[in-house]
């Protein structure tokens, strides 16, 4: 029987000092969320994790009945140092009563709530969010997750998230989903009573445990082995080095008795916290060759900042092709542009400065471990003016490009 990673939830538990204690808070402080998060759209909601722990809260919750009573709410020897399990421990016989029967009453419903047609919506947020409880009204707590129940909105914090082992990711987003839940006397908030347990937020923790072990004792993460490499999109940060084949096809430069082709490569990095991103790169680009016994060569060291927008074409679900994404966007760049014609008889240079604008596709396609292939294509206009030569330039480029990514 195969055992989840010990020393990762060790870690995890040194990072939170506190061992299994799931940071969420509900509706009525969600406005307390301070203005400065910076929430990503729902195009970036499509995470790969997330279905994952969505897809186990779904199967295991389904698969609930009376006879799951052995394991449910509890903790078996195995899973002893797990922290999901010390929650598990300390429940009184009531809780664990109180604990099963709510899950085999409300497991169909969040089943639902977590299965494919649910009217959820994810987002999340970049930032720490916190919240303020009536009680502490200065400093807030940090929470991992917030849930609107009125917008039927679950906010993550992407980075604590991604940090999340795959069991601790369910207890998670099982204590949020049951925040949508209406039980008998409504929904349920962390602050309010709910005996047997100590709060709601004691209870839905315990409910979330009891999913997350559920599913280690039934080996669900398992079927998910083969995602668990797959480079992940939402990586905020992104370096790229790629190869690029300009072609200038109008005629503009003939003065300078250039081929319509020429090549280079280009550095990059990219900052992508959600929908939008930021691109700055280093191109270096250059063409030599030879024309009526005139040796030419030109060189361009280009510098490009660009606003990026980022798409997921495919629903891949569960799948690689989840992470596939698409981005779009501008740029403006400036550099320098180096040109030299020689013969036996001529043997000219000059420099220039030039300005770049122009706007930019590239697909992103996820390999494993953070690594991607990028496929890409670009619309610009250079404009420059040798002086000394008395050649001004301006030209439309495309400018496709193959290369390779790493994200971090
Ligand atoms: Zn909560």
């Amino acid at each position: 029987m195969k055992k989840i990673n010990k020393n990762k939830i060790f870690s995890w538990t040194l990072l939170l000092a506190g061992g299994l204690n799931l940071f969420c808070s509900e509706a009525l402080i969600a406005k307390a969320v301070p203005s400065s998060t910076f929430v990503g759209n729902g195009g970036d909601a499509q995470d790969l994790d997330l279905g994952v722990t969505l897809a186990v809260i779904s199967n295991v919750s389904q698969s609930l009945d009376a006879g799951s009573k052995d394991t449910l709410c509890k903790c078996s020897d195995e899973w002893q140092e797990n922290d999901i399990c010390r929650v598990l421990r300390q429940l009184s016989s009531q809780e664990v009563k109180a604990c099963q029967q709510i899950l085999l009453t409300y497991g169909q419903q969040l089943s639902e709530l977590a299965g494919r047609k649910s009217p959820v919506v994810y987002d999340w947020s970049y930032s720490d969010m916190s919240v303020r409880s009536q009680a502490q009204s200065q400093r807030g707590r940090p929470v991992d997750a917030v849930t609107q129940p009125q917008k039927k909105r679950i906010i993550i914090n992407r980075s604590r998230f991604q940090a999340m082992p795959p069991s601790y990711r369910v207890a998670l987003i099982t204590h949020e989903l049951f925040h949508l839940i209406p039980f008998e006397k409504g929904l349920l908030t962390d602050e309010e009573s709910a005996p047997p347990f100590a709060s709601g937020r004691a209870m839905l923790n315990a409910l979330g445990a009891a999913i997350a072990m559920e599913a280690n004792e039934r080996q669900v993460f398992k079927d998910f082995n083969e995602l668990r490499d797959v480079s992940r999109a939402g990586k905020v940060h992104r370096l790229y080095l790629e190869g690029r084949n300009i072609r200038h096809p109008e005629k503009s430069a003939n003065s300078l008795l250039k081929s319509p082709n020429s090549g280079g490569t280009a550095l990059g990095y990219i900052y992508q916290p959600g929908s939008l991103g930021l691109n700055i790169s280093v191109e270096t680009t250059g063409y030599s060759g030879s024309a009526f016994g005139i040796g030419i060569t030109e060189k361009q060291a280009i510098y490009q900042l660009g606003v990026q927008y980022r798409f997921f074409p495919w629903n891949g679900y569960l799948s690689r092709w989840n992470e596939l994404y698409v981005t779009t966007g501008l740029n403006a760049g400036f550099g320098t542009s180096y040109y030299k014609a020689s013969s036996r008889y001529v043997d000219k240079s000059d420099k220039a400065s030039l300005l770049s604008v122009g706007g930019a596709a590239k697909i992103f396609i996820p390999l494993n471990r953070d690594l991607w292939i990028t496929v890409g294509s670009e619309f610009r206009q250079l404009r420059y003016e040798y002086k000394t030569l008395r050649i001004k330039t301006i030209e439309n480029q495309v400018v496709n490009t193959i290369g390779g990514a790493y994200g971090f």
